[in-house]
C-alpha cells in the first residue's frame, strides 16, 4: 500500500512538471498577445486564432524505422499512438479511448466537432525511454516528464501500474493538448490541472466504447492507483484543508505533489457539479487567454462567495467516493427572517444534504425542536429498505451519529446585504456545517450564537440516493 501510494504520488506530480513548460510558453505568448491586442484592437476571435496557430503539427512519424525498432503505431482517427508496450486489449484500445473523448472535449469547450475532422495528436506511451530516444520521439527541447507532457499536438505518457491511471493520464495530457490548440490557453495552473484531472476523471465501457468524462467515481475499485478522496481525508484529517483562494495559488510551474492534484480535482469537479455554481464555472472555458482569469474567476463568484466558500469546506470534509454534489447543495436563499414566536413546521427531505429553515433563532432565547415521521434512510443490497423515525436507527453510523438522525446546524454568518457584498470584498465562509448537533426525537435548543437553524437527516453523502421521504419537524421558541 505504501509503494502504491507513493508511486501514485510520483505519477502526479511529475506530470505538473512538464505542462508548466507549456504554462510558461502559453502565459508568455498571452502577454504579447495583450499588447498588439491593444494597438491593432484585434478581437478576441482573432487573438485566438493567432495563439492556435502557434503550435507546430506533430512531426512525421517514420513507421518503418519504429517498427524495426520494436515499436508498435496503433492508429486511431484523432491520434497515432508509438509505444513499446506488448498488445493487450486495454493497451491496443486506447486510439478509440482518445477518438471517444474528442466529441466530449468538443462539447465541454464549446468547438464544432466539425472543426476537429483533422485534429490529429501524436502520442506516445512509454516504457523504455532510450527506445524513444532513438526513435527521434522524445520531447525536441529535452522537457523531462517522469510520467506525462503535453507539448500541443504531442504528448508522452511514461506506463503506469494500472490500466485506469494509464488510461487517465492519457485523457489528462489530451485535455491540455485540447485546451492548447483549440482554445489557444489552459488559463492558470490551478484551472489548466484542475480541468485536466476533471476531464482525466472516466468511466470507460470498451466493449460498448462508451466513455464519460468528469465522473465522481463510486469507489476505490473502479479507479485504481487514482487515491484523490484518500488524500483529502488525510488532509483534512490533519487540519490542512485549503480554502479556495489557497487552492487557486497552486502553480503548476513549479513540481507539484499528488496532493495538489487532489485539490485542484476537487475544487473543478465541485464547481463544475454544483447546481448552483457549475454554469459560471463551465463559462470560464472562453477565459483562458485573459491574463486577470483568476480575477474573472472571483468576479462572477463574488456576491455569493462566502456560501460557495462554506459548502466547499463541507464538501472536502465529508469527501468520499461517490459524494453526490448535487443532493448535498445547500440552499442558502434566506426568506424573511421568521423569529419562531409561533410554532414553525416544516418537512426535511430524506434524500437531501442541510435544509434551511427559514428560521433564525437567538442567542440566550430556547426553542424545542420535536420530530416524527418514517422516512427510508438505506437499503439491503436485495433492496429491502431501511425504515427509519428521526431518532436515527443504531444499525449504523456516519460521522458519529446514528444513520437518519434529525441533526442541526445554527448558521452564524450575518444576513449578507448586496451593498457590503461589493465593498467590504468576499465574506468568509462558515465551518459551522462541520459540527452539526444531534437532536433526534425531541431536544431543546439554546443557541449561543444566533444564526439561520439548517436541519437534515444523518446519511453519507455518498449515499442520499437510495433515502425516501421526510420528517416532519416543528420547532418553537420557549417561554
Ligand atoms: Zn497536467
Amino acid at each position: 500500500m505504501k509503494s502504491i501510494e507513493r508511486s501514485t504520488n510520483g505519477s502526479a506530480a511529475n506530470s505538473g512538471v512538464l505542462p508548466s513548460h507549456l504554462r510558461l510558453a502559453t502565459c508568455g505568448f498571452a502577454l504579447l498577445i495583450v499588447l498588439t491586442q491593444t494597438a491593432r484592437a484585434e478581437t478576441p476571435a482573432a487573438t485566438r486564432a493567432r495563439a492556435i496557430a502557434q503550435w507546430p503539427a506533430a512531426r512525421p512519424i517514420d513507421r518503418a524505422k519504429l517498427v524495426r525498432l520494436g515499436l508498435r503505431v496503433l492508429k486511431g482517427r484523432h491520434i497515432t499512438l508509438v509505444t513499446d508496450l506488448p498488445s493487450t486489449p486495454e493497451v491496443d484500445e486506447l486510439p478509440n479511448l482518445v477518438d471517444a473523448a474528442v466529441p466530449l472535449l468538443a462539447q465541454r469547450f464549446g468547438i464544432d466537432e466539425e472543426d476537429l475532422r483533422d485534429w490529429h495528436l501524436l502520442g506516445s506511451v512509454i516504457v523504455d525511454r532510450e527506445t524513444f530516444a532513438a526513435a527521434d520521439l522524445l520531447p525536441t527541447r529535452g522537457e523531462e516528464f517522469p510520467d506525462g507532457l503535453s507539448i500541443g499536438y504531442e504528448l508522452w505518457v511514461a506506463e503506469q501500474p494500472s490500466d485506469y491511471y494509464r488510461r487517465h493520464l492519457l485523457l489528462h495530457e489530451m485535455t491540455h493538448s485540447f485546451m492548447a490548440t483549440q482554445l489557444g490557453g489552459c488559463g492558470p495552473g490551478w484551472y489548466m490541472e484542475g480541468m485536466a484531472e476533471l476531464l482525466g476523471t472516466h468511466h470507460w465501457d470498451p466493449k460498448t466504447k462508451k466513455l464519460r468524462l468528469a465522473v465522481m467515481p463510486a469507489s476505490r475499485k473502479v479507479v485504481p492507483m487514482w487515491g484523490r478522496p484518500k488524500l483529502l481525508q488525510q488532509a483534512v484529517a490533519d487540519q490542512r484543508l485549503l480554502p479556495i483562494v489557497s487552492v487557486m495559488q497552486i502553480d503548476n510551474r513549479r513540481a507539484l505533489d499528488v496532493e495538489a492534484y487532489a485539490w485542484v480535482w476537487a475544487l473543478a469537479k465541485f464547481l463544475d457539479t454544483h447546481p448552483r455554481y457549475r454554469d459560471r464555472f463551465r463559462s470560464l472555458r472562453s477565459q483562458t487567454l485573459e491574463p486577470d482569469f483568476n480575477a474573472k474567476f472571483r468576479k462572477r463568484f463574488a456576491h455569493d462567495w462566502s456560501d460557495l466558500e462554506t459548502e466547499w469546506r463541507l464538501f472536502v470534509s465529508s469527501m468520499v467516493y461517490g459524494h453526490d454534489i448535487e443532493r448535498e447543495a445547500i440552499d442558502f436563499a434566506r426568506p424573511a427572517p421568521r423569529r419562531a414566536r409561533t410554532p414553525h413546521r416544516l418537512p426535511i427531505i430524506a434524500t437531501r444534504g442541510w435544509q434551511s429553515t427559514g428560521l433564525r433563532l437567538e442567542a440566550g432565547e430556547r426553542y424545542e425542536i420535536k420530530a416524527s415521521g418514517r422516512f427510508v434512510i438505506g437499503q439491503e443490497p436485495d433492496g429491502t429498505p431501511w425504515p427509519c423515525e428521526p431518532g436515527g436507527i443504531t444499525l449504523d453510523y456516519h460521522a458519529g451519529h446514528p444513520l437518519g438522525q434529525l441533526l442541526a446546524v445554527i448558521d452564524p454568518r450575518p444576513e449578507s446585504r448586496p451593498d457590503q457584498a461589493a465593498s467590504a470584498g468576499p465574506r468568509p465562509g462558515t465551518s459551522a456545517f462541520l459540527h452539526p448537533q444531534p437532536i433526534g426525537l425531541r431536544t431543546t435548543l439554546a443557541p449561543k450564537r444566533s444564526g439561520l437553524l439548517f436541519l437534515r437527516l444523518n446519511d453519507s453523502p455518498d449515499r442520499l440516493r437510495d433515502n425516501r421521504g421526510s420528517a416532519t419537524v416543528s420547532i418553537r421558541r420557549l417561554p
